[in-house]
């Protein structure tokens, strides 16, 4: 029986191992099926974690993490949870290769993943031009042109990145203002190489068989169609929470989840099931910032430690 299962190994389900073992608890699991670190390892660059002044790639940021919690004890999993319910006290987990286990307590952080645009061309070019992750696919496309789709601070930040290395990228956006920070917006302008095309809908995207050769985007007061020959498209349009481990037999939640399917927490980062908390971007009003998700994982260990005393 474990003490605190942990879903997700990000930086909420790293930090939240990292306490509840250091706090003393002994039998503690993360269970993680890629290699730690979360989403963020796919940032290409991180200048807001408090204390790391040098600009560094997520994956850098993250590198130590997991190193720091074994050396407490913490255990690591290669598996993925595909379900948790709760009999009487005790919850439930199953595997996807039906593994079982049994713990006394529940700490999901499986974050979110990036949203698809829903536009013509995007599903059949995935992975063949159309991509969500610039630190992974940038490289093709050093010295060539590109598209960015999104108007929040990812997006503009990896056109940022996108523009030290590719000739040209072109920052298509649905409105003619953006949610990123203004300090973001700032760096972007001052980049030679964006072009904003904003107050656009995204056409499509098409191509042939070697991959995607452009998009083709309208704008939404003249009807006209632009198009932009590009043969990498990065799409950063919001994210989706991972919430399918909690989902049961019924379809029902195991917790009380919100209309967009993020986990209800309170200040202590329980959920409406004793002994079942969440942290990180999972949760309700998440401000999505690696050092939130840290400090989430740090509230639920705390609470845990004091809920199974
Ligand atoms: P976001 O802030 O939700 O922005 C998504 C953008 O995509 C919006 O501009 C939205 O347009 C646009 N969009 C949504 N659906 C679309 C569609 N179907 N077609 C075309 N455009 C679409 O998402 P995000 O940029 O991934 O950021 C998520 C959260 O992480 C935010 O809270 C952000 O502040 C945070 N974040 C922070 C940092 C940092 O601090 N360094 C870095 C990255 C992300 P509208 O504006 O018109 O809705």
């Amino acid at each position: 029986m474990l003490d605190l299962a942990i879903i997700g190994g990000g930086p909420a389900g790293l930090t939240a191992g990292l306490y509840a073992t250091r706090g003393g608890l002994k039998n503690v699991v993360m269970f993680e099926m890629g290699m730690p670190g979360g989403q963020i390892t796919s940032s290409s660059e991180i200048e807001n974690y408090p204390g790391q002044i040098e600009v560094v790639s997520g994956m850098d940021l993250m590198m130590k993490w997991p190193e720091q919690c074994q050396r407490f004890g913490l255990k690591h999993e290669m598996a993925q949870i595909e379900n948790v319910t709760k009999v009487g006290d005790i919850f439930k987990l199953t595997t996807s290769d039906k593994k079982e286990y049994e713990a006394k307590t529940v700490l999901i952080a499986t974050g979110s993943v990036p949203r698809r645009a829903g536009f013509k061309g995007e599903n059949e070019f995935f992975g063949k031009g159309v991509s969500t992750c610039a630190t992974c696919d940038g490289f093709f496309y050093r010295g060539k042109e590109v598209t960015v789709v999104g108007g929040g601070d990812s997006a503009i930040e990896e056109a940022i990145y996108l523009s030290k290395m590719c000739s040209k990228v072109y920052l298509v956006h649905r409105r003619d203002t953006y949610r990123a920070a203004p300090s973001t917006i700032e760096h972007m302008k001052h980049a030679q190489n964006i072009e904003e095309v904003t107050n656009v809908t995204v056409e499509e995207v098409y191509g042939d068989m070697s991959g995607v050769q452009g998009i083709k985007v309208k704008h939404k007061e003249t009807g006209e169609i632009r198009d932009l020959p590009t043969p990498g498209v990065f799409i950063f349009v919001g994210r989706d929470v991972l919430n399918a481990p909690l989902k049961q037999e019924d379809g029902s939640f195991l917790c009380d989840v919100n209309e967009a399917g993020e986990v209800i927490v309170d200040l202590r980062m329980r959920t409406s099931v004793p002994g079942l908390y969440a942290a990180g971007d999972i949760r309700i009003d998440a401000p999505k910032q690696v050092v939130c998700a840290a400090g989430d994982g740090a509230t639920a260990a705390v609470n845990i430690i004091e809920y199974l005393g």
